[in-house]
């Protein structure tokens, strides 16, 4: 059985303007997204920033109520889930934030920061309090010592370590990591890419790893969602998307990513102009506005369907249905 089953997942927001703030438009950041998890799993989602991943991981958790479309963890339907049956269920999907400096409350000591949710969802306190959290210190490399620092005391690496053990404190079984090295210098960030694939064996955990960074996705992940304004353009497993991508705005994402045999490096696209706003979305395919291989009119009012482009791997392409 799938551990998460996320099927036609839209978010819409809507949002007052014009005179007097009277006319209310909608933004659809995250449109009719669907994926299945399997345990174990490490499933990428990569897009430029504005392209809807971060809202798709609260949409999956239910810190945001979905506009449609269902998820189910475990074969539970969390949109049937309410109070005390929804915050259970939360203790075995958790997320490791971005920023490990504002995830982390600053007046509070290490030993209060990774305790919090043993508080909350266990009444957990003294020395069983403090055995727990010094053991998720040790699991994520860090020494007792650090148990009565202050975030501030520690370096952005270690920060991230502290955030990691305070989603690991309810022995979760789904990690959401929202772009867990993005904000740690590059030799931190292989340290902590590491520990997060050793975390992962060891605790059999399933993540959903969300990035702009492909070579992130590439190291950490066995399948990805390429994501464009709202909607999964691309998907399937690593090997196939990154060697043999079909949509045109994976191969753009691709180009800019350094091979390590420089003599397979592609030439670097530009694509022209911005992503568009999510309040007034193209027609047809959402790329056309920026896609250097624009058939035509189709492209302009006919959105293009998801065509199997290879062993579980897709692509919503005009160009993919071979008959273009
Ligand atoms: Fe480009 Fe057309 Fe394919 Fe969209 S459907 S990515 S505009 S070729």
């Amino acid at each position: 059985m799938s551990i998460l089953e996320v099927k036609d997942l839209s978010m819409h927001f809507p949002v007052r303007g014009g005179l007097l703030q009277r006319v209310t438009k909608e933004v659809k950041a995250v449109r009719k997204v669907s994926f299945n998890l399997e345990p174990g799993d490490s499933y990428g989602v990569v897009g430029e920033s504005g392209s809807g991943k971060t809202t798709l991981a609260r949409s999956v958790l239910r810190l945001l109520t979905p506009t449609s479309g269902k998820v189910h963890f475990q074969g539970k339907n969390l949109a049937g889930l309410e109070g005390e049956e929804l915050r259970q269920m939360r203790r075995h999907m958790q997320m490791v934030f971005q920023d490990p400096h504002s995830s982390l409350n600053p007046r509070k000591t290490i030993l209060k920061n990774i305790g919090e949710p043993l508080v909350i969802f266990d009444r957990m306190k003294g020395k069983a309090l403090a055995e727990r959290v010094q053991e998720l210190l040790e699991l994520v490399g860090l020494g007792r010592e650090h148990m009565y620092r202050f975030p501030h005391e520690l370096s952005g690496g270690q920060k991230q370590r502290v955030g990691i053990a305070r989603a690991l404190a309810l022995r979760p079984k789904l990690l959401m990591l929202d772009e867990p090295t993005s904000a740690l210098d590059v030799s931190v960030q292989a340290l902590t890419l590491n520990l997060l694939e050793e975390l992962q064996e060891k605790l059999s955990l399933t993540y959903l790893f969300i990035s702009h960074n492909l070579a992130v996705i590439r190291y950490v992940c066995d399948r990805v969602a390429v994501m464009y304004l709202g909607q999964i353009v691309e998907e399937g497993p690593v090997d196939s998307l990154f060697d043999s991508p079909a949509h045109p705005y994976t191969k753009f994402l691709l180009s800019a990513v350094p091979s390590p045999e420089p003599q397979t490096n592609t030439e670097e696209q530009i694509l022209e102009g911005d992503i568009p706003s999510p309040l007034n979305l193209p027609t047809g395919c959402s790329f056309h506005t920026r896609c250097p291989v624009k058939i035509g009119r189709i492209c302009e009012t006919e959105e293009p369907v998801t065509t199997l482009v290879g062993e579980g791997h897709t692509a919503a392409c005009h160009l993919c249905r071979g008959d273009q």
